[in-house]
């Protein structure tokens, strides 16, 4: 039942802390720079950097990109292939294995290699490296099989960026295990400890300050005249960069805030005039920026109780349409096997019963490993809000490596169901899969959950925004009704009043 569907976060319109130049303590990727010129609208975007990090492990690797997956092949790429000499071994695999599509999808899309009987791609050779690169070298291998993992993405300003997808273990490995790639937040302090608040403090002013900056009259005119939010990805990504990495909340209660902000944000772009969307948009950005600081809705969130029957038959719900699918991935079936049998799980068994021992193993063994490890699931946020350009999608931009696109901009509260959704889902099985080793639950599980997650949903953008639709049905349509689904039974930092503010 919702329970919060109600709350209205009570943002005190005038802030009552002045929102001056502070030294920014944010060590995202791009830095806010000292250029007034610079600090117009997304001039600081912070864009990950993990991708320029990335190297593939080959035939180290438990679950190969050139296995078990529709390896496409573009249309360049495959009469390239076409000119390859019969007579020899990688002419006679072109010949056997590479096929054009009776209609084909697009000049990315024009035709596919057949796995082989192991279901592995035929180009693969003994030692699992790929005989395409070995002998023809990288420039002929085709877009796919060149950029994967990387995804490279153009924001609606027109900038670069490149990220990874988690359905390669080396990458997942390379986003969540390290702690803070490319975030706002350093050093070992406790969330409790002093430095570590005024961190949180000063993190939050430098965030309304950037935004304060970017409207300064004489500043970035054209951006304002434009009057458009999606101008200002930038300043909104840094906010939600900070708050997802501010450990004075719970995961649950910081991806609260975010679905709050989005509702917000998408009744601003729903009521607003084009000319004053900046100007509101600059009021509740700041907002936020206080009200996260000081910790408005703790006490609210403090009489909400998890709901892990929620949870749970959310999850059973999306096992259950990617299960067609998931037929092809041991992987990803030995984690929904393990998240069974971690939950106790018999047919014929309601999510309400299977619920006592979700929530003794959510207490005893997942809850240690994520306190152990916060910088895990952060990861896992931070890098969902890169991914999807959260919170417009996107649709709100382009994808560099398959043409820029200029679709719509999505809505912030549809975009925060489809990221509340996986999140937990994948929290979710995390749980059961804690149940399932208990104390030997580790983070290489995190991984192994992750990736095989991502592998199974993360390729499939029908599946992506479907799975919003799931809480929809539901009628768990905003942050205060998903409160009881997006909250933790175990592990949510005491309630301490005033400490925040
Ligand atoms: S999944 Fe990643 S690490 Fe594995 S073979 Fe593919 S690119 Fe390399």
């Amino acid at each position: 039942m919702p329970i919060l569907s109600d709350v209205t976060p009570p943002i005190p319109l005038t802030p009552p802390v002045p929102f001056t130049a502070a030294p920014a303590p944010i060590d995202m990727v791009s830095r806010q720079s000292a250029s007034p010129r610079a600090r117009t609208a997304s001039a600081s975007l912070p864009i990950p950097r993990y991708a320029e990090t990335f190297r593939c492990i080959g035939s180290a690797c438990e679950d190969s990109c050139c296995k078990a997956w529709d390896l496409r092949l573009d249309h360049a790429t495959y009469e390239r292939y076409q000119l390859i000499p019969v007579e020899s071994l990688l002419g006679r695999i072109v010949q056997s294995s590479v096929v054009p599509l009776p209609e084909p999808r697009s000049e990315h899309w024009y035709a596919r290699i057949q796995l082989n009987a192991s279901l592995e791609c035929p180009f693969l050779t003994e030692e699992k490296w790929c005989g395409i690169q070995q002998t023809l070298g990288e420039e002929a291998l085709s877009h796919t099989c060149k950029t994967y993992p990387r995804i490279e993405q153009r924001t609606a300003t027109g900038k670069r960026e490149t990220t990874l997808h988690l359905s390669c273990p080396e990458a997942s490995r390379l986003v969540l295990l390290e702690e803070h790639p490319g975030s706002g937040i350093t050093g070992a302090a406790s969330a409790g400890s002093q430095s570590m608040q005024a961190t949180y403090e000063a993190n939050y002013e430098a965030v309304a300050e950037a935004m304060h900056a970017a409207m300064h009259p004489g500043l970035g005119a054209a951006s304002r005249r434009t009057g458009k939010a999606v101008a200002y990805l930038g300043e909104i990504r840094r906010f939600l960069l900070v708050l997802l990495r501010d450990r004075r909340y719970s995961l649950g209660e910081r991806l609260f805030l975010v679905g709050t902000f989005a509702g917000r944000l998408r009744l601003l772009l729903d009521s607003s005039a084009a000319s004053e969307v900046v100007g509101e948009l600059a009021h509740l950005l700041r907002d936020y920026c206080l009200l996260a600081r000081q910790g408005t809705l703790r006490p609210a969130l403090g009489q909400v109780t998890s709901q892990p029957a929620l949870q749970i038959g959310l999850t059973l719900g999306l096992i259950n349409q990617r299960l067609d699918r998931a037929m092809n991935s041991l992987r990803f079936l030995d984690v929904v096997k393990e998240f069974l049998e971690g939950i106790g799980y018999q047919p014929g068994m309601t999510p309400e019963m299977l619920a006592p021992a979700f929530q003794r193993a959510e207490r005893e063994f997942y809850t240690p490993l994520i306190e152990g490890h916060p910088w895990i699931l952060e990861n896992y946020l931070t890098h969902a809000v890169y991914r999807s350009m959260f919170p417009f999608g996107a649709g709100g931009a382009g994808t560099g490596g398959t043409g820029a696109r200029n679709k719509t901009p999505g809505n912030p509260e549809q975009e925060f169901r489809t990221l509340a959704t996986h999140f937990v889902a994948i929290r979710t099985l995390l749980v059961g899969m804690a149940g399932f080793h208990g104390a030997a639950f580790a983070t290489d599980h995190v991984v192994r959950l992750v990736q095989s997650y991502s592998r199974m949903v993360d390729h499939h953008a029908e599946f992506l925004s479907a799975a919003g639709g799931l809480l929809e049905s539901r009628n768990l349509v905003d942050a205060g009704s998903l409160a009881g689904l997006l909250l933790e039974g175990a592990g949510r930092p005491p309630l301490a009043s005033g400490a925040m503010a």
